[in-house]
């Protein structure tokens, strides 16, 4: 039995990219309503903070690290990192971390997420990032959160069948600022600790996306 247990396993890693949003009249309270509910489930998830996110909203970077979160990097100025030179790349991450630091309280290091996941497959852009020490992330499950006709169920549906038919180790990619993510969080916690998943941060993890 020991083995069916183990071969079970569903360890789901949540991600949240905390930044300012894509599109007006995003829910303000978004990303307070999603760190409710995950400290109501007592969920440890991961979160991608852009660093003029954090100047932007310093008591909310806190927060999140305040919450037992694990604080990763998401640039500076949110561009497609593909389209900067060398040096513009290494000034965005250094500001970025400098102004994640200064809100959470905590160095978003090693752990980074490529905006628009651009850049995840650059052999130029992830040598840099190796180069200041950092390891980016890209994920396994993306529920499309930021497409403005999501809908809660749609979010929650992707989240919870692109985990399962993942398996253990699922990566699955959120935003703070969308309404139907904030709604569908409580659900997606719910519905995937009924079918047996143990949320965890993604430095639990052996591979990663
Ligand atoms: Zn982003």
């Amino acid at each position: 039995m020991g083995e069916t247990i183990r071969d079970s396993a569903l360890r789901v890693a949540l991600t949240f990219d905390a930044e300012h949003p894509d599109r007006p009249l995003c829910p303000p309270d978004a990303p307070d309503r999603i760190l409710d509910a995950l400290d109501e489930a007592a969920v440890r998830a991961t979160f991608f903070v852009q660093g003029r996110w954090a100047e932007a909203y310093p008591e909310r970077a806190r927060r999140i690290a305040a919450d037992g979160h694990l604080i990763g990097h998401h640039s500076k100025y949110h561009a497609r990192l593909p389209l900067l030179h060398d040096d513009g790349l290494r000034e965005d991450v250094h500001e970025g971390a400098e102004a994640i630091l200064e809100a959470c309280g905590v160095a978003p290091l090693p752990w980074f997420r490529c905006p628009f996941g651009a850049g995840h497959d650059d052999d130029r852009v992830l040598a840099i990032l190796r180069e200041l020490g950092y390891r980016n992330v890209y994920w396994n499950v993306c529920p499309e959160d930021w497409e403005p006709d999501r809908t809660a169920e749609q979010v929650t549906d992707v989240a919870v069948e692109g985990s399962l038919a993942h398996g253990d180790g699922a990566v699955v990619l959120l935003h703070t600022w969308p309404g139907p993510t904030a709604r569908a969080v409580p659900e997606i916690l719910r519905s995937l600790r009924t079918r047996g998943a143990e949320f965890v941060t993604v430095d639990a993890l052996e591979e990663l996306p």
